[in-house]
């Protein structure tokens, strides 16, 4: 889609060209999302991806995603091999609607600054307790959980000039089980209720997305499935459950009850 208020493009090279970014500027990495809306606010495009930031970087300590690091090339890349979550990244991709030609596009930062419940990046950041840097229009920075930046449906902590920069996976989950459990009213279609499971050494770390506005995640001293699943389901408030096109909230109550007992039982079994 055209953008027809916009009319000047910026690519920065360097954070302090980011300075200065107000209401009218549209911060764009893939543009999947950006360009598919008319925006009449917006006056120009600052494209984040001039930034150059490096998609990837394994050390010792995890993983650092670049928020411009493409979907495609975050479920491609080679991990080490006990990093035994990192098939989780692919998993995630596959419960997105977006099929791979919008993986080859879309960006897992703009995927979490979208806030999306069926944000499919959010689920995966949420499960691997993915510590999110955000660059500050004053050139501060801050650090945060994903539930503190994704507060709703489609709504985020982050105000306007923040950039978020990067995102870390810190290796102790990287190397836990993991087991993602999905459903929808289509088998291909948008996600109703998305659960991520995985086992830590006194018990399951839940995470659950799609089914609520915002992300939940609960850390539970059990390996019973029935008793995690109860837990987890008393953690969430009735009205953190969403009623949309791809599922009421009733269902998705009860979805996400399976899908926690389903997930738990695979990685403690
Ligand atoms: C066919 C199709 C199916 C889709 N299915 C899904 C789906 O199932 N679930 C889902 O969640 N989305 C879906 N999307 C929406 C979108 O494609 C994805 O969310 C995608 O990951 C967005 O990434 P992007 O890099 O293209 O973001 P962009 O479109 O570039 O940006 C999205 C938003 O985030 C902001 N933003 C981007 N990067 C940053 C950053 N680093 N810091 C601050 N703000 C930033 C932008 O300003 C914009 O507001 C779908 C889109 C299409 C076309």
């Amino acid at each position: 889609m055209d953008l027809h208020g916009v009319t000047s493009v910026l690519r920065p090279r360097a954070r302090d060209e980011l300075a200065g970014l107000d209401g009218h500027d549209g911060l764009l990495a893939g543009g999947t999302s950006l360009m598919s809306d008319p925006n009449p606010s917006l006056r120009r495009l600052v494209d984040l991806t001039a930034l150059d930031w490096p998609d990837l970087v394994i050390d010792d300590d995890g993983l650092e995603i670049g928020a411009t690091c493409t979907i495609e090339r975050l479920i491609t890349a080679a991990y080490p091999a006990h990093w035994r979550a990192a098939p989780l990244f692919e998993q995630s991709a596959h419960t997105l609607l977006a099929s791979y030609k919008i993986w080859h596009t879309a960006t897992v930062g703009g995927n979490i600054c979208l806030g999306l419940p069926a944000g499919a990046m959010i689920s995966m950041c949420s499960a691997l307790d993915a510590e999110l840097l955000v660059w500050h229009a004053d050139g501060s920075d801050s650090v945060h959980s994903t539930a503190e930046i994704v507060t709703g449906n489609a709504q985020t902590s982050l105000a306007t000039g923040d950039v978020l920069r990067s995102i870390r996976f810190p290796a102790a989950a990287l190397v836990q089980r993991t087991a993602l459990r999905k459903a929808s009213y289509a088998h291909l279609g948008r996600s109703g209720a998305v659960v991520i499971a995985r086992r830590t050494p006194t018990g399951v770390v839940v995470s659950v997305t799609a089914a609520t506005r915002r992300p939940y995640v609960l850390e539970v001293a059990s390996t019973d499935p029935a008793v995690i699943a109860r837990q987890v389901l008393a953690a969430i408030p009735a009205d953190g459950f969403h009623t949309d096109a791809h599922g009421t909230a009733p269902w998705r109550v009860s979805v996400t009850e399976y899908l926690v007992g389903d997930a738990v039982a695979e990685v403690t079994s």
